[in-house]
Order: C-alpha cells, then sequence, then structure tokens
C-alpha cells in the first residue's frame, strides 16, 4: 500500500490512479506502465497500438544503432509497397501455411470488387524476391543486400501491445548470395548484430542461439534467434535471422549467371527486429516505480528539475539551462523540466516512471555553493545520491558520462544475473515440469522428435527456444527420450 501511495502519479494526490505492483500482477503492470509512463495506448481496431511520442523515441534510438550497423556492412535500405497480390503468397507451399491464418485480405478497391484479393504484408520476402529475380542477372550483381523499414500486418489472436501487435513496425533485411556458406554467414552475423545490440544497448542479457524446427520461419531452412528473459521470467523472442537456402529462389526463379557460365539459383537471408524490442526493454528492466531505461538506449539520459521558490526561480532555472547547455554540447542527451505548477515531488515521480536514468537536482541552496545533486534511477534513496557536485561543466559532464557508463553496466550485470538465477539444468521430463512450474527456464539436453515437442508444449506450457550457439560439449543423454544428445536446449513459457 505504501508503494502505492508513492507509485500514485501525480505524488500522492487523492483518487488518481497507482501503478500495480509487478510482483502483484505483471500483465497490469505492465499495462500501467505504457499508459503512465506516456508509451502507447490502444488503437480502436483490437490488437493495434498507438505509439505515443515517447514510446516512439525509444524505437528511434532502436532504429538509429540498428540502421547504422546495417550500412556499415554494406546493406542498403530500399523500399517495397505493402500491398502483395495473393498469388505471390502462394508461391512458396511452407511460407502460404505457415502465414495464411494471419493474413489481413483487401477485397475490394474504389468501391469494386477485385479480381485479385491483395495482402497486407505480413513480410516481404514475396514481393521482394519477385523484384529480386528481375534484379538478379549475374554474379556480378550479388551479394545483394538490402534493408527496409516499415510496417506489416499479421492478424494476431493474443496481442499485447509493443510485444505482439496486429500492425507493427520493424526492419526487415533480405539478401541474396552466390553460395551457401556466404548466406550462412550472413544468417550469422546479422543475429550476433542483434545480439550485440540487445547486450550493449539495451542491457538485455539474451540467449542466442537455433530454433527448432517446428519454431522456425515458414519458408526457411533455419532460424536464428535471441532470446530475453523478461521481468516475469518469461522468454521473448527479440529478434530473428533466417538462412532461407533457395526455397524461395526456386519459387521466384532467382538465377544468376555464374563464371563457369551455367545458370544457378541465388542462396537467401531474411532477417527483423521489431517494436515488440521496446516492449522487451520495459518487461526486462521495470520495476515497482516504472520503466527503468538503460542509458545507451535513454531518449532522455538525464533529467534536468532546476528546483527554486518564488524569487529564487529566474536564478535556479538559469543555472539548470548552464547545466543543460555543459552536458548537452558534450553529447549528453538530456531534457530540462522547469514547468509550473508541479511539486518537486511529483517531477521526480513523473521522471522515475518514464524511467530516465539520471536526475538533476538544482535547488536554491545550491547556486551559493555553484553544486547540484544527482541521483540516480538504478539505485533508490540515500545510495543512489551523489550530494554537492560541483557545476563546474568540464568535470560535472565526466562524472555525468562515468554514472551514465556505472548504470547501463550495473543494469546489464543485474539482467545477467536474474537470467543466470533462473535457468535451471534439467536431465529428466519431471525436473522439466517442476522448472517450468517455478516459472524457470529449463536446459537440458534434447534429441526429441517434434512431436515430443508438441508434446512438452501441450502438457507444460513450455515451447522450446532454442538450442543456445553457447554448447556445452560432447554429448549424453537426452532428458525426454534417453537418446544420445549432443546438444541442449532451453524451455520455457514464453510471450
Ligand atoms: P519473423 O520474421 O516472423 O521471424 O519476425 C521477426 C521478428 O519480429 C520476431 O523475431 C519478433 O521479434 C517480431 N515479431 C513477430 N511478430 C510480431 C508481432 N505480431 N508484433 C510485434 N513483433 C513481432
Amino acid at each position: 500500500k505504501k508503494q502505492q501511495q508513492q507509485n500514485k502519479k501525480g505524488g500522492g494526490k487523492a483518487n488518481e490512479e497507482a501503478v500495480t505492483p509487478r510482483s502483484e500482477d505483471f500483465g497490469k503492470w505492465y499495462l500501467d506502465v505504457l499508459k503512465f509512463a506516456e508509451l502507447a495506448d490502444y488503437g480502436p481496431v483490437r490488437g493495434t497500438m498507438v505509439i505515443r511520442p515517447y514510446g516512439y523515441a525509444i524505437w528511434e534510438q532502436v532504429q538509429s544503432w540498428l540502421d547504422t550497423e546495417f550500412k556499415r556492412t554494406g546493406h542498403k535500405n530500399c523500399y517495397f509497397p505493402q500491398l502483395i497480390p495473393y498469388s505471390f503468397i502462394e508461391k512458396e507451399s511452407s511460407h502460404v501455411e505457415g502465414f495464411s491464418p494471419e493474413l489481413a485480405l483487401v477485397t475490394q478497391g474504389g468501391g469494386k470488387e477485385l479480381e485479385e484479393p491483395l495482402v497486407m504484408r505480413p513480410t516481404s520476402e514475396t514481393i521482394v524476391n519477385h523484384m529480386f529475380s528481375q534484379w538478379v542477372k549475374s554474379y556480378r550483381d550479388l551479394p545483394l543486400l538490402v534493408n527496409q523499414w516499415a510496417n506489416v500486418t499479421r492478424w494476431e489472436m493474443r496481442t499485447r501491445p509493443f510485444v505482439r501487435t496486429l500492425e507493427f513496425l520493424w526492419q526487415e533485411g533480405h539478401t541474396a548470395h552466390a553460395t551457401a556458406e556466404e548466406a550462412e554467414a550472413e544468417t550469422v552475423q546479422m543475429v550476433r548484430m542483434y545480439e550485440e545490440f540487445a547486450v550493449k544497448m539495451a542491457a538485455m542479457p539474451v540467449v542466442t542461439g537455433r530454433k527448432s524446427r517446428i519454431e522456425s520461419f515458414a519458408g526457411a531452412d533455419c532460424t536464428y534467434t535471441i532470446e530475453a528473459m523478461m521481468g516475469d521470467k518469461r522468454a521473448l523472442q527479440a529478434g530473428t535471422s533466417h538462412n532461407l537456402g533457395q526455397n524461395f529462389a526456386k519459387a521466384f526463379d532467382i538465377r544468376y549467371l555464374d563464371q563457369d557460365g551455367e545458370l544457378k539459383h541465388v542462396y537467401q537471408t531474411s532477417w527483423g527486429v521489431s517494436t515488440r524490442m521496446v516492449g522487451g526493454v520495459i518487461m526486462g528492466h521495470g520495476d515497482d516505480k516504472g520503466l527503468r531505461l538503460p542509458p545507451n538506449l535513454a531518449p532522455h539520459q538525464v533529467v534536468i528539475l532546476p528546483i527554486g521558490k518564488k524569487d529564487t526561480v529566474d536564478a535556479v532555472n538559469a543555472c539548470a539551462n548552464e547545466v543543460y547547455e555543459a552536458l548537452h554540447s558534450r553529447g549528453v542527451r538530456c531534457v530540462v523540466d522547469d514547468s509550473t505548477g508541479k511539486s518537486p515531488g511529483w517531477k521526480f515521480n513523473y521522471w522515475e516512471m518514464k524511467g530516465v536514468p539520471l536526475r538533476i537536482e538544482i535547488g536554491a541552496r545550491d547556486l551559493e555553493t555553484k553544486s547540484c545533486v544527482l541521483a540516480r534511477r538504478d539505485r533508490p534513496g540515500k545510495e543512489g545520491k551523489t550530494f554537492g557536485v560541483a557545476v563546474e561543466a568540464e568535470s560535472l559532464a565526466a562524472l555525468v558520462k562515468e554514472t551514465l557508463r556505472d548504470i547501463q553496466d550495473g543494469m546489464l550485470a543485474d539482467a545477467t544475473r536474474f537470467r543466470d538465477d533462473n535457468i535451471v539444468d534439467v536431465t529428466s521430463y519431471e525436473e522439466l515440469k517442476s522448472a517450468v512450474e517455478e516459472g524457470k527456464w529449463a536446459r537440458g539436453r534434447w534429441a526429441g522428435s517434434d512431436a515430443q515437442e508438441e508434446q512438452v508444449k501441450d502438457e507444460t506450457g513450455a515451447t522450446l527456444r532454442c538450442f543456445p550457439f553457447d554448447q556445452p560439449g560432447g554429448s549424453g543423454a537426452c532428458f525426454m527420450t534417453g537418446k544420445e544428445a549432443k546438444e541442449v536446449a532451453i524451455f520455457a513459457k514464453s510471450y
């Protein structure tokens, strides 16, 4: 109750809604944070969402890092149309089978029935490859490396803002290569890039690995994934990279004239990260006070709060602006909250709810000593406070940057410890069941069939998240069948 009192948005005004404690109801807590931190709202159509400016600013941070890395590794951005002829989707048999239940179709245009229904793209392999078949003629055209930032539509039944929506924003990379080896190297390179983003930027210690056959992308030979553990220990597939082999090349007849004069099908990949990543950051780091953003990803790394009374307001605000300039000009993303009509307590709660990693308080008394107070979002109370820091541009900026680095490292360390504490090594199906019942991830040697994988899902609710790249080596008995198994797999309940 005390926490609920403190959590009241608006700092203790009676009758205002409180954030549900995370431990009480994780799902409700998540929705409360989306609302109070002004991240997203529901759209009028079931399963759709409106991304509010603050939520979008986090997405822009995701975009900016990834886009730079895509370009650094030779990929070029382009754009394909959203509407796809239905016949395109039918060309690759497992692709159509996988995506049919999720398709949204346009059957009318300009008031008339269309001759052929159009598909709102659920992903763009078909239309991209329709174009690739015209662009790829010779070995000189390869590798072909493109990416698009776009919206896609999948008619999902179970939805949750950011995590799984009917329409979502993402990037989809599509590549074509001369050899199977090159395509495999590209698939691995991109999942490793996602992993680097998750770890370095989002402080999200993902498990990177290979999906099982039944969890792979419809139309892929092999899917690699990054799996993150959320605050309620559920797994979140936060990004995927697919080796498409020659499946689409054959369906769309993408062939090139090789140096030996022979016509050959290309080998392909596709890979994507979506607005789900924002949901992962919220559910991975948030606490009872709201959002907690890792500094590398935070739209505002620092909030500067001038706390003046009547005759000191102008002087305190001027000092806040000086601090802003000192930090902003040295590359720190910051914001000054000098709004009127709200108490300092209200503002503390508000910016804590928004997850800003560091707060700088400047009061009238600080002016005399030319100092300010730093308060960290990751450590509550006195522990997170540094008193009387000199407002001297160069040294303040250095201290702020060092503190932000420390917060970033601490968040990654905490999340890594949490993940590792909640993965249980199992050697029998019974052990898996009890691990999953406790809400943990189960890791064990696996050589089961597709049917046995389905059985685990039906009986425990846990799915095979991945065969981690990081393997213990050697071999041992599969916990399900007792057969020799070379690899361990991770099973968990997921979003
Ligand atoms: P896919 O191409 O199907 O592997 O999707 C690429 C990535 O997009 C997945 O790894 C998910 O992280 C994300 N994703 C898939 N479906 C949705 C959805 N309905 N809403 C938000 N993100 C999604």
